[in-house]
């Protein structure tokens, strides 16, 4: 049951466009499978692994923990995954969000989780000046990227549901959020950077020092590898397959969003991606083919690489260098990786990373 991995990548950060055509029904199933069968290897000598892999979140969910209690952790992990979706999902009718998207302008008390990540994701969207904003949901329905039926909405629809988009609009304090009626919360740019970093401390908590979160491509890491060496993430080829480059890295997150992750056709041939620019209603086509965030927190990364996208390459340098508490990775349209100083000697090209030309921001 052991994962099988490359021998240069121990996870890849950034989603493949073919995980969510997979069964997921086959997925349902496999938490239990997976956790009953348990997945626990002594090493020769090494410490016990332990890995869970299940469905969450709408995304292929691996955890893999070693050392004493990483069994009981990884359990525990799950159920917690669990109870963080049955909060934090817009679909799942009975979350604080589906309560908030549903509750026509009346206050709902909230859990902890949703009142933290809802804080939490209202002070990027102010930092970002909007290039984040959880209240872009009413437009992403438009375009149809929840019911994966999708559409090109008109100029006119998406200049009426814009006006139910800002995030200035969402009141949070003491257990209570109050959405404006017609107004709809969606935190899929934040949530499993959220959740990372809620596994990565209950497993801290249970005195596990070495683990690999990969929550469909938010890869999140604890400590370095068993053997004491760097965990190696690669970062996946946003215009093909393959990947782009490997990062040795330890104790952090490393979260990329791109189009290539979700996107559809136009009838017209043209991509239409999943992340959206609340200043336009359309889908970000600003030649940045993906963005990799890698700093402590898992929610900084997931908010970051979502914004950062928006903002496009000239705005992400420009918030990087105005900012400086995290490191990025940039992938342009034309073959080019720009790579922030802090990372630099942590990047290694990758199999497919030949032809593209890498230069370092300072
Ligand atoms: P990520 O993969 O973390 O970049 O998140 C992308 C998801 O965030 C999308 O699938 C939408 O659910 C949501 N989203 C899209 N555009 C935005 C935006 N500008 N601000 C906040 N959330 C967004
Ligand atoms: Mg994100």
């Amino acid at each position: 049951m052991r994962r099988r991995r490359n021998e240069a990548e121990d996870a890849r950060s950034g989603r493949g466009a073919a995980c969510k055509k997979a069964g997921k029904a086959l997925y349902m199933l496999l938490p239990i499978l997976l956790t009953l069968a348990g997945c626990v290897r002594g090493g020769a000598g090494g410490p016990e692994e332990a890995s869970a892999s299940f469905f969450g979140m709408d995304t292929y969910i691996t955890l893999t923990a070693y050392g004493e209690g990483a069994r009981s952790a990884l359990a525990d992990a799950q159920e917690r995954m669990a109870q963080l979706e049955q909060s934090l999902s817009a679909t799942d009718a009975g979350s604080d969000v589906y309560v908030l998207n549903h509750g026509g302008g009346k206050p709902v008390a909230v859990g902890e989780d949703t009142e933290s990540l809802v804080s939490f994701v209202l002070e990027m969207a102010e930092r970002t000046d909007g290039a984040l904003d959880p209240t872009i949901y009413p437009v992403l329905l438009a375009w149809g990227f929840t019911a994966e039926e999708n559409r090109v909405p008109g100029e006119e629809e998406l200049a009426r549901l814009l006006s139910k988009v800002d995030y200035r609009k969402v009141a949070v304090g003491d257990g209570v959020i109050t959405l404006p009626e017609g107004m709809a919360l969606d935190l899929g740019a934040v949530g499993k950077g959220y959740a990372g970093d809620v596994l990565a401390g209950l497993l801290r908590e249970a005195g596990v020092q070495s683990a690999l979160l990969d929550l469909g491509g938010n890869v999140q890491v604890l400590g370095g590898k068993p053997d004491g060496s760097d965990w190696r993430v690669g970062i996946r080829n946003p215009a093909g397959e393959g990947i782009l480059g490997v990062l040795a890295v330890r104790d952090v997150a490393v979260v990329t969003s791109g189009s290539y992750e979700r996107f559809f056709l136009g009838e017209d041939g043209s991509r239409y991606g999943h992340i959206i620019d609340p200043g336009t209603g359309y889908p970000v086509e600003n030649g940045l083919l993906s963005v990799t965030v890698v700093a402590a927190e898992g929610k900084y990364c997931d908010a970051l690489s979502t914004a950062l996208f928006v903002m496009g390459r000239e705005g992400a340098v420009e918030y990087w260098r105005t900012h400086r508490d995290f490191e990025m990775i940039l992938a342009a349209e034309g073959g080019e990786i720009l790579v922030t100083e802090g990372l630099a000697a942590r990047f290694a090209r990758g199999e497919q990373g030949g032809g593209w030309k890498v230069g370092v921001v300072e």
